[in-house]
């Protein structure tokens, strides 16, 4: 029998490229038919079939109180009752940016989008237009939304101007971003010595998460911190994913630095669309209506998803919420890696707050090289196993997991019996 995810699979084929609304939901990576889901309750999804999972994908990020929260679905219905957007300026949104800037040191002002690559588009455009220059550098494996400039294949290392890593991106956009190794603050001082007073804007994730989850070297951040100040460029933190996930004031605030410009998405908005870009003053006073940068939305700073981000972001203030949060995280990892080491499995994992790595290798890696080292059959076979077992994780060996607050030890337990199973099974393959 078939059974309705792939019924629904098939037909959405043929009305949908691929079938999926974004790429990575197609299972392209790991094979089989991706779960549609229809329902969610904390932290556990249901699909189209009535299968249970322990979700760990949390809609990428956002959904770090876990789904459905009472107190989120209460504020959206209550003002999706008032009215569902404006187009004009709301007190909502107001308080969503002044929160953001009372949260954030470096945030004086801030605007907010409807998606984090709107965020990551309109920062690099104001970078430019702050600076008067073009060229912009990206690190290899990290992802900042599908603007055309930022979907630049990585280079191996050293400087390299980028070949667009898509079709339909002009050599001429791509050949602006540069494409250095994360971690390797080396090759960042040689090329701002070279081109340093060409350089508009520096984009990093401050934890990297789009290549698995790579961490940050402290003196790579520094080193990033100090050479745009050096050189009068851009350090734009792009914390769509980060945001107020691994700590209460963000990556900035675990790492102690500032950026110029941070970009939010995910958490901020509590599952509903809401981006965000902030910063310095000086800088966020170049966006039209006041300067010459243009960046606009009619759905921008919508009241319902801005009150489910703020009710989010009230949530998470909460004393001792990342502590747990983190603490949650690092339960699932220990046991993880302690189950793969009992069966003899080659695996190591690592967290930062509510985000995770799980790599089929010895160590972490600090590099997108490394992550590649990872061995992505073990991988594939590992996701579909724990598939099998109710286990719901990034159906791709290259993306971070997340945990929400509403993972509790019993959930994290039963995770970890059926990481046992699976990794028993695979010491005898
Ligand atoms: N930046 C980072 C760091 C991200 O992780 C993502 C999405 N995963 C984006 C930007 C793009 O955000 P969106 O998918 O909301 O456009």
């Amino acid at each position: 029998m078939t059974s309705r995810n792939q019924q629904l699979f098939e037909k959405s084929q043929q009305f949908i490229p691929g079938g999926v609304n974004s790429p990575v939901r197609a299972f392209g990576s790991v094979g089989g038919t991706p779960v549609f889901f229809k329902r969610g309750a904390g932290a556990t999804v249901w699909d189209e079939d009535g299968q249970a999972y322990i979700d760990y994908v949390g809609s990428w990020g956002p959904m770090i109180l876990g789904h459905a929260h009472p107190e989120v679905i209460k504020a959206v219905q209550e003002t999706a009752a008032n009215g569902l957007s404006f187009g004009a300026p709301t007190a909502l949104e107001l308080e969503m940016a002044e929160t953001l800037c009372m949260l954030l040191p470096g945030m004086d002002q801030v605007r907010l989008v409807s998606s984090g690559t709107e965020a990551t588009m309109s920062a690099i455009r104001l970078a430019r237009g702050y600076t008067g220059r073009s060229k912009i550098i990206k690190f290899e494996g990290c992802y900042h939304g599908h603007a055309d400039s930022l979907l630049v294949k990585a280079g191996s290392g050293a400087l390299t101007f980028g070949q667009p890593s898509s079709g339909g991106v002009p050599a001429e956009t791509a050949a602006h971003t540069l494409v250095l190794a994360y971690n390797d603050s080396a090759a960042l001082v040689e090329t701002f010595g070279k081109i340093g007073n060409e350089i508009a804007a520096v984009i990093v994730e401050p934890v990297a998460g789009n290549m698995n989850l790579v961490a940050p070297k402290p003196e790579f951040l520094k080193a990033l911190r100090e050479l745009c100040t050096q050189h009068g460029s851009v350090l734009i933190f792009d914390e769509v994913m980060t945001g107020f996930r691994v700590g209460p004031k963000c990556a900035q605030g675990m790492f102690g630095i500032v950026p110029d410009l941070t970009t939010l998405g995910k958490v901020i908005g509590g599952g509903m669309p809401l981006g965000a870009f902030g910063g310095r003053r000086e800088i966020m006073q170049k966006l039209a209506p006041l300067g010459p940068v243009y960046q606009a939305g009619t759905l921008s700073g919508n009241p319902v998803a801005v009150a489910a981000g703020l009710t989010t972001l009230r949530l998470v203030q909460a004393p001792g919420f990342y502590d747990k949060l983190a603490a949650a995280t690092r339960k699932l990892i220990d046991g993880l890696t302690a189950a793969a080491r009992k069966h003899g499995v080659i695996f190591s994992a690592q967290s930062v707050g509510g985000m995770f790595g799980v790599y089929f290798r010895a160590t972490p890696p600090t590099s997108y090289a490394e992550v590649m080292e990872c061995d992505k059959t073990a991988f594939n076979h590992f996701f579909h196993a724990m598939l099998e077992k109710g286990i719901y994780l990034a159906p791709s060996a290259f993306e971070a997991g997340f945990v929400s607050a509403a993972h509790t030890d019993l959930e994290i337990e039963k995770t970890l019996q059926a990481a046992d199973e699976v990794f028993g099974g695979m010491s005898k393959r």
